[in-house]
């Protein structure tokens, strides 16, 4: 299958390039040629097939052309090493409970896909010639959760490096220590700056020739296809397990996603295009509203980001916007049939953990707090929603006590990060000394 980019100004790419270059040379973002659509048969027994079985066929309509079979089946078995399931909170709301990764957040499950095909790619190519060592390194800006995530699903892979950049006294102990605490292939850089200091030294990176004769770059960023596409997997199957225990549920399901950079609702919406029964969408946001007024105006109109209580979701301008876009052909009236929009204040955000607490006993995080109440709010009779919980509550831990006045039990995996031992690179936010870091590496 070939990618082309959302711009039109770039060549085609094959996967192995779109995956490895993860932004086409026009600055667009990669799209398949072609989605194909599921077989009947398949979209029509889901819940007979087991969350596995479900994403190897997903994963087949799209990568099958370019990647073996057993090679495919064995990324997307070890990629999903964890259960995604849904759990009931009230009549007709079910949470998709997307935090059983090893860092808890619903991005593991794509960085890991993106590690082991990556892997696939550069396993037993060599140094192609060059003056070059063959291992790929991976420049990862993060503000907490990208980091942990894509560290986590590259450590141990060989053949790749990892470099986080995160900024100094600006992520929480609790991420922190997901990425500094893991050695091996990972390393962890403790940037003196805010985050857009850590991005703005992946980007020179990206762009300095010296660098990229010395060694091989490539980024981890939730733009990639590799990262973005494999989230399609669990709506199927929570679609699936829903058929399964409540077939008539199913039939009028809407499907919510709190929403940042709307890699997550992209994917939902792919599969959407794959055939996935799910009637209509929600993309819920917090006080960063560009995609709701987008939805009321038609015009998209970026704006500086704002810091929120859901502080993953804080996108001012979201990178996917331009695939949504593009799958629908630029028509605000498809999207807005499909598609409806919601976004919260931080007190918001607040009232509702608290009062869905009281009423179900479900504690929500801030993210998936928006999800809950999009659906709360915009369920009609007959419907059944089911919302992403995209992180554990115990990654909010300070914010999630304070607000529901409980101690929230911090799982083992958790608790293992904590323990480890924190290693670091202190870095200026001067590009000259990061360079001469990789240089000398
Ligand atoms: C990344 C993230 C989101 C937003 O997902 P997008 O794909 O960027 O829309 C929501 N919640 C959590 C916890 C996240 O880490």
């Amino acid at each position: 299958m070939l990618y082309y980019s959302t711009n039109h100004k770039a060549p085609v790419a094959t996967l192995e390039k779109a995956v490895v270059k993860g932004l086409a040379e026009d600055r667009g973002l990669y799209m398949p040629e072609n989605i194909k659509p599921l077989p009947k048969e398949f979209i029509d027994n889901m819940e007979k097939y087991s969350f596995q079985e479900i994403a190897y066929t997903v994963a087949e309509a799209f990568f099958g052309e370019d990647i073996e079979a057993e090679a495919l089946k064995k990324i997307v078995y070890d990629t999903l090493a964890f259960d995604c399931p849904i759990v009931p909170v009230e009549e007709n709301i079910y949470s998709l409970e997307l935090f059983h990764g090893p860092t808890l957040a619903f991005k593991d499950v794509g960085a890991r896909f993106m590690a082991r095909l990556l892997q696939y790619f550069i396993k037993g190519k060599g140094a192609s010639g060059k003056e070059q060592d063959s291992t790929v390194n991976v420049l990862v800006a993060t503000s907490g959760d990208t980091g942990s995530a894509v560290a986590n699903g590259f450590l141990g892979v060989d053949g790749i490096h990892v470099y986080v950049l995160y900024p100094k006294g600006k992520v929480s102990d609790i991420q922190e220590s997901q990425f500094t605490t893991l050695g091996k292939n990972i390393t962890a850089i403790e940037v003196d700056g805010v985050f857009d200091d850590c991005q703005a030294l992946v980007k020179n990176a990206f762009m300095d020739e010296q660098l990229n004769k010395h060694m091989r770059l490539t980024s981890a960023n939730s733009i990639n296809v590799a990262r973005f596409l494999p989230q399609a997997f669990y709506y199927f199957n929570a679609y699936a397990r829903l058929k399964e225990s409540n077939p008539a549920a199913a039939a009028n399901l809407v499907m919510c996603v709190p929403s940042g950079n709307f890699g997550n609702i992209c994917a939902a919406l792919f599969g959407h295009a794959m055939g996935l029964p799910v009637k209509r969408f929600i993309a819920a946001n917090n006080a960063n509203d560009i995609f709701y007024n987008y939805l009321q105006t038609g015009v998209y109109n970026p704006q500086p980001t704002r810091q929120t209580l859901a502080n993953a979701m804080d996108v001012g301008d979201p990178s996917n916007f331009a695939r949504i876009l593009d799958l629908y052909g630029g028509s605000h009236e498809r999207i807005t049939s499909l598609i409806s929009g919601a976004t919260y204040s931080d007190d918001d955000i607040k009232h509702t953990m608290q009062s869905c607490h009281q009423l179900t006993g479900y504690v929500l995080d801030p993210h998936g707090a928006c999800g809950y109440q999009a659906l709360k709010e915009g369920l009609k009779p007959g419907e059944t929603g089911i919302f992403c919980e995209t992180a554990h509550p115990a990654k909010f831990k300070e914010k999630v006590d304070s607000i529901l006045g409980i101690d929230v039990e911090i799982p083992e995996r958790l608790a293992a990060f904590m323990r480890g031992t924190k290693q670091s690179v202190a870095m200026s936010k001067q590009f000259d000394d990061f360079k001469q870091f990789l240089l000398a590496r």
